[in-house]
């Protein structure tokens, strides 16, 4: 039957099309359906089209601050809005049709349209009822349409959205998610950003180093609260340098509009309210799972908390379907939606010695300036868990690349179990460090000791010294400070 697929995948975000190209690299017959933009969130709203924001106002900054390495530009430099913003959708444009071909090379068949599950095995699709946010890259060829399609495993990947607090509800205009905030046609000369972890931090560094007034406002008594309270409060000091306004321990509990602005009531922890007025403002307080409207009621699929519940290869409660990437929980990460995109596959495929998921090993990183960048346990977490721990750190301006770059304002931190010496915890912050994380991901999946790495060559000059001469002053032998 020509409808009828090994693997049908729901959504072609980076869970998505990476389980297809697994999928049929295994000689599985595959099809993958998507409603709005081939590539998900990551390379359309997220991941990529922000770096190319964060990009332009990196180079912004370096040519405003030119005199610094000795270079002069006459008359001031100025920033382009629509050409910037046109740089960034190009990016996710290219992205998204380099998933089209991809689709095609591995001959996965392509099915545009809304997928609803009617029961184990089966799906219907119909005409998408979510317009794109702006016209996408041509469909691939023979993509196929509305109809009922059977296959043996069902990988449901269709992600998250952003997610609204009650009475504040984004309106596009004056209160922003990430769709907006991606793409403004006017820069705002205030912002008041509502939420700070990943996403709402780095649209409150993109909006900073472009000029705007930005106060943010978290709930929590750190920016970045996932993050070591050391590395967030030495980042912290940097964006408040930066001229970054940052309200801690509080809460916006009500946003009054007028025609051009928002004055947002902010609730300290002492109950204070202090009233603060923007040109606009960014909801950036987490994502909610895609969970409503395919079919897990009518097939009893469990959820928790907004969230499709799997076991560490991906499979739900009910035999025959998957989840995988953001609607499966957090951390809700492009390049744990890949991973579990892969063993879901290959444990559908029957490969021998497939690896369960290890949520303990998943990097994360926010590029703001400065970068930050994290694995494993915080030095809170390893110490609520019972270890007894040995901390390293090492500071950026004790590091000649990061001096001649002229980005010395960063530090490395490593945390340690004392019994064993092995690595529990890397937390970076500075210039690239989302480069240099991978070098610790690497190490702790290997479960390295600090033997091993002490005895671990690193290229001089190199940014990543930084992180050896961590390792070496958790044991008393820094060099260079
Ligand atoms: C502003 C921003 C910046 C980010 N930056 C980073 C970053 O730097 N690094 C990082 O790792 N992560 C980042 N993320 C998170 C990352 O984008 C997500 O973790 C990732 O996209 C999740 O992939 P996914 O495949 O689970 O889902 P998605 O990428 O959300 O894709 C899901 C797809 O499913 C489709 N779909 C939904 N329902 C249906 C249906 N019923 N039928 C058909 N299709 C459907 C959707 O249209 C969508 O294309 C960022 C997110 C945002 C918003």
């Amino acid at each position: 039957m020509a409808n009828n697929y090994d693997v049908i995948i729901i959504g072609s975000g980076p869970g998505g099309y990476i389980a297809a190209i697994r999928s049929a690299q295994l000689g599985l017959k595959t099809a993958i359906v998507e409603r709005e933009h081939l590539a998900g969130i990551c390379s359309n709203w997220g991941c990529i089209p922000t770096k190319a924001l964060l990009r332009s106002a990196e180079i912004f900054h370096y040519a405003e601050h030119a005199k610094n390495y000795g270079l002069k530009i006459e008359g001031s430099v100025t920033a382009d809005l629509k050409a910037i913003v046109a740089r960034s959708r190009g990016i996710a444009e290219r992205m998204n049709g380099g998933v089209g071909f991809l689709m095609k090379k591995n001959k996965v068949d392509v099915i545009w349209g809304e997928a609803k599950l009617t029961k184990p095995g089966e799906i219907i699709v119909s005409k998408t009822t979510k317009k794109p946010m702006e016209p996408q890259a041509p469909l691939p060829k023979n993509a196929l349409g509305e109809g009922t399609y059977t296959a043996k495993h069902i990988i449901i990947a269709t992600g998250a959205r952003p997610r609204a607090l009650p009475g504040i509800e984004p309106d596009g205009k004056l209160i922003w998610t990430y769709f907006e905030a991606m793409k403004p046609e006017e820069m705002p000369k205030s912002l008041l950003v509502m939420g700070s972890g990943a996403i709402g931090i780095e649209f409150a560094s993109f909006y900073r180093t472009m000029g705007v007034d930005v106060t943010v406002v978290e709930v929590m008594s750190q920016v970045m609260p996932v993050e070591d309270t050391e590395i967030s409060n030495f980042a912290r000091k940097q964006f408040e340098k930066q001229g970054m306004k940052i309200i801690l321990d509080a809460k916006v509990t009500k946003v009054e509009k007028s025609a051009n602005s928002i004055t947002a009531h902010v609730e300290k922890k002492d109950g204070k309210v202090e009233k603060i007025t923007a040109d606009r403002m960014v909801s950036a307080v987490g994502v909610q799972g895609n969970i409503e409207n395919i079919g897990l009621e009518a097939l009893g699929i469990k959820t928790d908390r907004g969230c499709i519940v799997i076991d560490p290869y991906g499979k739900t409660n009910v035999p025959g379907v998957y989840a995988i990437g953001d609607v499966a929980g957090p951390p809700m990460l492009a390049h744990k939606a890949e991973h579990e995109a892969v063993i879901c596959v290959e444990k559908i495929a029957g490969l021998p010695n497939v690896h369960p998921m290890d949520k303990a090993k998943i990097p994360g990183c926010t590029y703001c300036n400065p970068q930050v960048a994290s694995v494993g346990l915080t030095e809170a977490k390893a110490k609520a868990e019972g270890y007894d721990i040995r901390v390293g750190r090492f500071p950026f301006v004790a590091n000649g690349k990061a001096i001649a770059l002229g980005e010395d304002q960063g530090m490395v931190k490593t945390v340690f179990d004392k019994k064993t010496g092995q690595l529990l915890g890397a937390h970076l912050v500075g210039a690239e460090v989302t480069e240099l994380i991978q070098g610790f991901v690497v190490a702790m999946n290997l479960e390295t000791t600090e033997e091993e790495l002490m005895h671990t060559i690193f290229p001089h000059p190199t940014l990543s010294e930084t992180m050896k001469e961590s390792v070496l002053d958790a044991y008393g032998r820094v060099l260079n400070a």
